[in-house]
């Protein structure tokens, strides 16, 4: 085995270290460059280029150029479908539906063209260590979902890496800036050039854990450069009629020299972008000449920074910690460099910001740590992952039952006792889904099976248990068993599989956005399940009593029964809570008398549990 070294593949500029004696360094280029962009190129004679090489010639050769490709690892290509103009290479869809690269007429996957970066990162690591590079830990946007987590090991492995971990950036981070001794709590913000994320970490004695993590995979410094490209665009065309968007190569141009401006905004207050020849007029060549002010750009990006601190409460709250709380806050990405965001931090969080460490840097370094962890020479580290989203199954009435909840420590492994909700039911179906949503319908569906098998009972009688166990690499093992037979069905799945990050940050968006209505369902679910339950037990006492008991009472509870039937579907929940009420006053002294009766008469009723849903469609 050769050497192990940290990987921060990042969106705009990657970045390597490696560990000596536990102790990480990064390494640099011949050329002494400690960071490498992100890019890769094709010329026309068909050569590879990969890092400052490729990205100083993208202004002549736009359509060759691929930069951000993290943005669409493991991505559909209809999510990403919105970003297609912000780049000028041809994003194209797979045949599979995932978003793909097409170059000179070959497609290319992300993974691909992230694997020439890697490819790259270990020529320099190797002719930085002269000797042989085989194992990388690699770094991922703590919100980047499994199918991005699997898209960026399969890069790796293009590249020629054994890939020993995929660890969240912000974790590296962490490891990289804090002393492991002791108990601190820390809050990581990390706004890089594609994404931003927040994460809450508590570290005791060398143990790492991530409390909480939020992010936007839609955030980064690419969008302010975005809004200074289109801002530019538009003076320019209101002042000289011509629109730049139409040409081949002056969006690249313009949004190289917006990115260069909004990095000189960092440190002054003003600055000039010169473009000559940006484009031929009726009356010859016409050359751009704006200034920008730091004002103008906080006035343009300052909606999309102030995006980040509404995120960083939530993850405040998440981990179930107050701002006081915490020890540090370490800043993370490029685009923490910009004065807004320091300012906004620091206002938030109110403290200033952990200045020991390089943005830049910190998660390479964090990377290299961790190798050092896995290759045996560090032993005073453990790292412990949550999962993103709370992981449950379907009950009655189309509700999530929730088993593992977001933010749970993985591995994990939990359980819940579940039950029938029709006498005999020999079948009950597990839908397994992945959200925040109470309602079932507005979570991500991860999968379906069948427990079969379940002995002869009374409604509420079974005891399923349902065990939900999370491994270390992510994948979610379900089962179901019948406690009383034993029969046990089991489903693997992956937690993420399927859901993209966006789908991710929507879920999470959608679930506070309905938390009301999902409230108004929930109180309606509940309510026609106790109609059901109140229905079976009168209906139950009714056929007991029909002969024996007094009439009037035995009537009097079936009139009842049939109203609350009728109103089991009506929207009055007030008329609907009284008529349960009714029936179960009346079947409750039915009961007694039948009680008095027949006291050797089993009790119908059952402890009435959740009952798992899909009974319907599961009955035999
Ligand atoms: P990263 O993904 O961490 O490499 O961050 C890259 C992003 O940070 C890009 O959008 C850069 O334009 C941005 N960036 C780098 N340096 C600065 C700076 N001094 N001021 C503002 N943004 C910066």
């Amino acid at each position: 085995m050769g050497r192990t070294i940290g990987i921060d593949l990042g969106t705009t500029n990657s970045c390597i270290a490696f560990s000596d004696g536990g102790h990480p360094t990064v390494i640099q280029s011949k050329s002494g460059s400690r960071v490498m962009p992100s890019v890769v190129a094709f010329s026309a004679k068909g050569e590879r280029l990969v890092g400052l090489v490729a990205r100083r010639q993208a202004i002549t050769n736009p359509k060759n150029t691929v930069n951000s490709i993290k943005r669409l690892m493991g991505r559909r290509y209809a999510e990403v479908a919105s970003h297609i103009n912000d780049v000028s290479y041809e994003i194209v869809e797979n045949s599979n539906g995932d978003a793909a690269v097409r170059i000179m007429d070959r497609i290319y996957t992300p993974p691909e063209i992230s694997a020439i970066i890697l490819q790259q990162l270990k020529l320099t690591a190797e002719e930085f260590l002269g000797e042989e590079v085989t194992d990388a830990v690699i770094t991922v946007p703590a919100y980047f979902n499994e199918v991005q987590r699997q898209a960026t090991k399969a890069a790796g492995k293009i590249a020629g890496f054994k890939v020993r971990r995929v660890l969240n950036e912000p974790t590296a981070a962490a490891l990289a800036f804090i002393e492991p001794e002791g108990r601190k709590k820390l809050a990581v913000y990390d706004f890089g050039g594609g994404t931003f994320d927040v994460s809450i970490l508590q570290v005791v004695d060398g143990v790492f854990e991530v409390k909480a993590t939020l992010g936007d995979t839609n955030l980064g410094g690419d969008d302010l450069d975005t809004k200074l490209v289109k801002w530019i665009m538009g003076e320019f065309k209101s002042e000289t009629g011509i629109d730049l968007t139409r040409d081949n190569i002056a969006p690249q141009r313009v949004r190289e020299a917006a990115e260069r401006a909004k990095c000189e905004l960092s440190m002054t207050q003003e600055t000039d972008i010169n473009l000559p020849f940006i484009a031929t007029g009726e009356s010859g060549p016409v050359h751009l000449e704006i200034t920008i002010t730091r004002k103008l750009f906080e006035e343009l990006a300052g909606d999309l920074i102030k995006k980040t601190i509404p995120l960083c409460k939530e993850a405040i709250e998440d981990a179930e910690m107050k701002i006081e709380d915490l020890d540090h806050v370490v800043l993370v990405g490029g685009s923490t460099r910009i004065p807004m965001v320091q300012k906004l931090v620091e206002e938030f969080f109110d403290r200033r910001p952990a200045q020991s460490v390089n943005p830049d840097e910190v998660v390479a370094l964090g990377a290299a740590i961790e190798s050092s962890v896995l290759t045996g020479q560090r032993k005073d580290l453990v790292l412990i992952d949550v999962t993103p989203l709370t992981l449950g199954v379907e009950t009655l009435g189309g509700v999530l039952a929730p088993i593992i909840k977001k933010n749970s420590p993985v591995p994990i492994r939990n359980s819940r006792i579940f039950t029938t909700a029709s006498d005999n039911q020999s079948v009950v179906g597990v839908h397994v889904a992945q959200g925040e949503r109470e309602i079932i319908d507005g979570n991500r569906s991860l999968g379906t099976f069948e427990l079969r098998g379940i002995s002869a009972a009374k409604r509420g009688e079974p005891r399923i248990e349902v065990v939900f166990e999370i491994d270390a690499s992510g994948i979610l093992n379900v089962s179901a068993r019948d406690t009383t037979t034993g029969q046990e069905q089991s489903i693997k799945v992956n937690p993420s599989g399927g859901l993209s990050s966006g789908d991710i940050d929507r879920l999470r968006r959608e679930a506070k956005a309905n938390a009301e209505a999902d409230k108004i369902k929930m109180k309606f679910v509940s309510l026609r399940n106790e109609s059901d339950e109140v229905i079976y037990r009168a209906s139950k006492s009714l056929a007991v009593a029909r002969e024996e008991l007094d009439k009037e009472s035995w009537a009097e509870l079936e009139t009842e029964v049939k109203s609350l039937k009728a109103l089991r579907e009506s929207d009055d929940s007030l008329a609907l809570e009284k008529a349960i009420d009714e029936v179960r006053q009346l079947e409750n002294s039915l009961a007694k008398m039948i009680e008095m009766f027949e006291s050797d008469e089993e009790d119908a009723t059952s402890e009435f549990l959740d009952s798992i849903s899909h009974i319907e469609d599961a009955k035999e």
